[in-house]
């Protein structure tokens, strides 16, 4: 049974940050991860700020060069948008296999984003994006790199008087390759055991941008700088990817639960991240 809690509701951005300047309560978007952990007794708040009614979060916007994401997008807003598909492949791919279609319809990218779960299946493709997160407070907005924004498992660099508001990339240049691979046990509403998405960007033969990001395998999804650095610049050839993808690897610290044990983690963070760095590679070269 649900526990007890409080509900505000603000109408306007202005007002939902004023609610939570008073630093008690939590913002609740579309409640798909908060209610059941308060069902389960994983989650203890018991005063909420609903972001439901506020309209100036939920909106996709695609400028010149750049896709912004208002927090209260949900999962089947990014399905619906036809241009998604271009701005963010990788996205599209996780949105299309997440959960089923009553959760996509509640499930807000902010929620995915600030719940800080290693296995949150929009933040691969964010993360290879380069994405930027915008934070907003009563006292002002910050951005950064969602690279810099989790800290620890469900621990994130968001202070208690802000909010997620948006997030904004700039697309992946025509050609380039932008995948997502979501290991689980059936296809549809299974939580990810490893969750790989890559980005390659290549020019003149060679490999211009390449991004590597791997979720459910350590503590906070994460982007495997050190094997991006491997190929940077590089001709991408098998051993060079092998490296890589060993490099990738041996950057996991994955936990054994129900779903998977730490080893068949680490295999499968190595063996999809050479499956797919060989995909964009062949795909973008
Ligand atoms: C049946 C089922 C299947 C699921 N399948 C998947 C799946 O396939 N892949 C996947 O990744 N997840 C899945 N989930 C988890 C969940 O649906 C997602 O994580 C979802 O995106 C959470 O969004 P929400 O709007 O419901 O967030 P909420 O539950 O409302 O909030 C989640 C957390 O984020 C915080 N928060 C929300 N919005 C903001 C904001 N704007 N600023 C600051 N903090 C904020 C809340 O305070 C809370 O801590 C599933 C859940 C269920 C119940």
């Amino acid at each position: 049974m649900l526990p007890r809690f409080e509900l505000s509701q603000p109408q306007t951005l202005p007002e939902a940050l004023k609610a939570l300047a008073g630093g008690v309560g939590q913002p609740l978007a579309g409640g798909t991860n908060l209610f059941p952990d308060l069902r389960g007794g994983r989650e203890k708040g018991d005063t909420f700020i609903s972001l439901s009614q506020v309209g100036e979060l939920r909106y996709i916007e695609h400028t010149d060069n750049r896709v912004t994401l208002g927090s209260g997008a949900t999962i089947s807003d990014i399905l619906r948008d036809p241009q998604m598909k271009i701005a963010a492949p990788a996205l599209v791919a996780a949105s299309d296999i997440f959960a089923g279609a009553m959760v996509r319809n509640a499930a807000t990218i902010g929620g995915n984003v600030c719940c800080g779960s290693p296995s949150a299946d929009s933040v691969p493709p964010l993360l290879t994006l380069g994405a930027d997160v915008t934070l907003a407070s009563a006292s002002g907005e910050r951005t950064l790199p969602l690279d810099e924004f989790y800290l620890d498992y469900k621990k994130t660099v968001m202070k208690p008087d802000e909010l997620l508001a948006s997030i904004s990339w700039t697309p992946p240049t025509p050609g380039s390759a932008h995948l997502f691979y979501k290991l689980s046990r059936r296809k549809g509403d299974a939580i990810t055991i490893t969750g790989i998405s890559v980005l390659v960007e290549a020019e003149g033969g060679k490999c211009k941008t390449v991004r590597i990001a791997l979720g459910s395998v350590a503590p906070t999804i994460f982007r495997a700088h050190e094997a991006e650095g491997m190929l940077a610049g590089r001709v991408l050839t098998s051993e060079l990817i092998e490296e890589a993808a060993q490099s990738a690897a041996g950057q996991c610290k994955p936990i054994s639960d129900n779903r998977a044990s730490a080893e068949y983690r680490l295999l499968t963070a190595h063996s999809l991240t050479r499956r797919l760095l060989r995909q964009a590679w062949k795909q973008a070269s």
